[in-house]
C-alpha cells in the first residue's frame, strides 16, 4: 500500500490540533465580505480538504462553531481566537485556513473566488518597499 501524504496544523496557542490526508487537497483565495470580517483579514487562502481526510487530534473541547450562513460552519480556538476551519455541508468537505497548516504544501492556490469583491489596493502591494522581519533595510534596496 502507497502511504498516504499527510499535513498537521494548528491555532496560535497550540490548543487546537489537527491532521489532513492530501485527499482531493485544493486551495484557493476568497475575497468575499464573509471571509473579510469573520476572519478579520482582506482575503482568505484556504486549502480544502475532503470532510473524512480531516481529523481533530487535540483540544476538541477549546473549540467554538459558530453558523456562519445555511451550509457553513466555522470553527475557531476559543482560548486564543485563531480561526482554524470551516465545514461547509454543500460539499461534505473542510476548508483549512492555510496560515494554520504547518506542513509545507506544494499545492498552489488555483483560483480566487468573488474577485469582483477584491479590496481595491490588492495589486499595489506589488510595489511596496520589503523589508526582512519588522526593522531591517528593505529587501529590494526601494528608500
Ligand atoms: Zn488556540
Ligand atoms: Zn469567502
Amino acid at each position: 500500500m502507497i502511504e498516504e501524504k499527510h499535513g498537521k496544523g494548528s491555532c496560535f496557542c497550540g490548543t487546537v490540533r489537527y491532521t489532513f490526508t492530501f485527499t482531493g487537497l485544493s486551495s484557493s483565495v476568497c475575497h468575499c465580505d464573509m471571509c473579510r470580517a469573520l476572519h478579520g483579514s482582506d482575503y482568505t487562502t484556504w486549502v480544502t480538504v475532503s470532510e473524512d481526510a480531516f481529523s481533530l487530534v487535540n483540544g476538541e473541547e477549546s473549540i467554538t462553531s459558530y453558523q456562519v450562513s445555511d451550509h457553513t460552519m466555522s470553527h475557531f480556538c476559543s482560548l486564543c481566537g485563531t480561526k482554524v476551519y470551516s465545514v461547509d455541508s454543500r460539499y461534505c468537505n473542510v476548508g483549512i485556513l492555510r496560515g494554520t497548516i504547518e506542513t509545507e504544501i506544494d499545492e498552489l492556490p488555483r483560483r480566487q473566488w468573488f474577485w469582483d469583491k477584491k479590496v481595491s489596493w490588492l495589486n499595489s502591494l506589488q510595489n511596496t518597499k520589503k523589508f526582512t522581519g519588522e526593522t531591517a533595510e528593505p529587501v529590494d534596496g526601494m528608500t
